[in-house]
């Protein structure tokens, strides 16, 4: 099974301010699916590091008051692209992030201010039928697999 995951939760050191992270739980993961690393703020063409950006009602501003939608978006679809030309069901992204995040996000104020919402990413994948979990529900992905590997040996 092909899993979409936030290339920073692999460790490539793709984030804002051109760090990552190491989840404790990769290799269990790694047992059960194929990993197809996505990081859509770069693939939307923005650099690394790259000022914070935060979701504005139907846009994405920049920490500098830049309007980065348009590479936001393109992260986005380029992102549901990789996701349909691998058969991708489920991802795995970064919580809390303006592309990634699923649930709680920002709200705009670059005051570390969380609201209920998800990131532009995340919500163009699961509104194209793809499952998505954060770091924070990993422990369900890991028994879905878990249980789907059971079933198909
Ligand atoms: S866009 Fe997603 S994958 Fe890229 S650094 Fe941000 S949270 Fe990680």
């Amino acid at each position: 099974m092909n899993i979409l995951i936030s290339a920073c939760l692999l460790g490539a050191r793709c984030r804002y301010d051109g760090e990552g992270f190491a989840l404790p739980e990769m290799n269990e993961l790694k047992k059960y699916c194929t990993l197809i690393p996505i990081c859509p703020e770069q693939m939307g063409g923005l650099p690394t590091p790259r000022v914070p950006a935060e979701i504005v009602g139907d846009a994405i501003i920049n920490k500098e008051g830049v309007d980065v939608t348009y590479q936001y978006m393109t992260g986005a679809k380029t992102a549901l692209t990789y996701a349909q030309l691998n058969n991708v069901q489920y991802a795995l992204l970064k919580a809390k992030s303006p592309s990634c995040g699923k649930g709680k996000i920002y709200d705009g104020t670059f005051s570390g201010t969380l609201i209920d919402g998800s990131g532009i990413t995340a919500r163009l994948l699961e509104e194209n039928g793809i499952k998505v979990y954060t770091e924070n529900d990993i422990d369900e992905l890991l028994q879905i697999l878990l249980t789907n590997n059971n079933t198909s040996v």
